[in-house]
């Protein structure tokens, strides 16, 4: 007995020292349980249907289903025909829109529409603002913020698109993190269930589908599987009275092509001029790393100066979007 105390001692007194050597004071560990507690607030604050799910998928073991949802043509359709169970589309626990907060306003409005028709619940979900998370870190008032892959002159003299990190930031872990609150996880804790993502990838742009990169969480394209192109999603919207759906992207976003730009300085002149904004606050991106500026528009010209017409009708230019170089599925769906 005296033995074993005096291990524990030794084991205690060992973890003193060892705190003490990491610079870990008490105040740190009354920080850690600060954190836990306010992880149990989030839980607690949960719909009772979602706490419900959550102890039903950890009675049962069951395998928790939710529909990353852009409130675009393909992932609106995915959730009609889900909510349906129409096209073999299984029917999901949740829809989760991840929020960069720099969608257009109609992707919003039609967000709302659709909260309102689906008897799956639409959850909303955001690690911030995008853009002024970008600004911010550009300006020296942020340690870090995901890169947007913007354009710059590449050493070969031609445009070259800077790294994407936003797509994962913004939108995939904030998604994997509402699920793991809902089924009652804290950060960082190892995930007992398993989870399906349904994305509304459609058949004419089947090679963004990949796999989940979270061992735990399955990707599902569940429009491939029913052989649904862009054109079937848009009737299926159109048949439960959801047209003019705008693509869902952040309004800035440099995987625009010009068609898009062109019908955004045209039909909406407000959106456009916040995107001419945000490509100047972009421009500076020197403590990145950038020394060369950068430009939401791949001609490496200010968005407000490009031609649209000319590009598009000229076969010298390449004026397609560039959604297909987003391989997680979340943008312009
Ligand atoms: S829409 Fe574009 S800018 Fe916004 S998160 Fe997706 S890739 Fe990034």
């Amino acid at each position: 007995m005296l033995v074993a105390d005096g291990a524990a001692r030794r084991l205690h007194e060992a973890a003193r020292d060892g705190r003490k050597r990491e610079g870990i004071t008490s105040s740190h560990r009354r920080g850690r349980v600060e954190k836990s507690t306010a992880a149990k607030a989030r839980f607690t604050e949960l719909p009772v249907r979602f706490r419900a799910a959550r102890m039903e998928a950890i009675m049962t073991n069951k395998t928790f289903t939710y529909i990353s949802f852009g409130a675009g043509v393909q992932s609106s359709a995915l959730l009609i025909c889900s909510n349906l169970q129409r096209h073999g589309v299984p029917r999901a626990d949740v829809a989760i829109f991840a929020d960069t907060q720099q969608e257009m306003s109609d992707t919003y409005k039609h967000l709302e529409r659709l909260r309102d028709w689906s008897d799956i619940p639409v959850h909303v979900a955001s690690r911030g603002d995008l853009l002024k998370d970008a600004v911010n870190r550009n300006l020296g008032n942020a340690k870090r913020c995901a890169s947007i892959p913007m354009w710059t002159l590449g050493d070969n003299g031609k445009e070259a698109p800077i790294r994407r990190q936003c797509t994962r930031d913004y939108k995939v872990d904030v998604c994997e993190r509402h699920v793991r609150a809902i089924l009652g996880y804290r950060p960082k804790s190892h995930a007992r269930h398993s989870a399906t993502c349904l994305i509304g990838i459609s058949t004419d742009e089947a090679i963004r589908a990949k796999p989940s990169r979270t061992a735990w969480i399955q990707n599902q394209f569940p429009l491939i599987d029913a052989g649904l192109s862009r054109n079937d999603c848009e009737s299926i919207c159109l048949e439960h009275g959801f047209n003019n759906i705008v693509k869902s992207a952040c309004r800035f976003c440099p995987y625009r092509g010009d068609a898009e730009w062109l019908q955004m300085k045209t039909k909406y002149p407000k959106e456009f001029a916040r995107a001419v904004a945000a490509d100047k606050a972009l421009r500076d991106q020197t403590r990145s790393g950038l020394n060369r500026p950068a430009f939401v528009h791949r001609s490496l010209q200010p968005l407000e100066n490009v031609d649209f017409e000319n590009r598009i009708r000229l076969p010298l230019f390449d004026s397609d979007d560039q959604f297909g170089n987003e391989c997680e599925g979340m943008c312009g769906v």
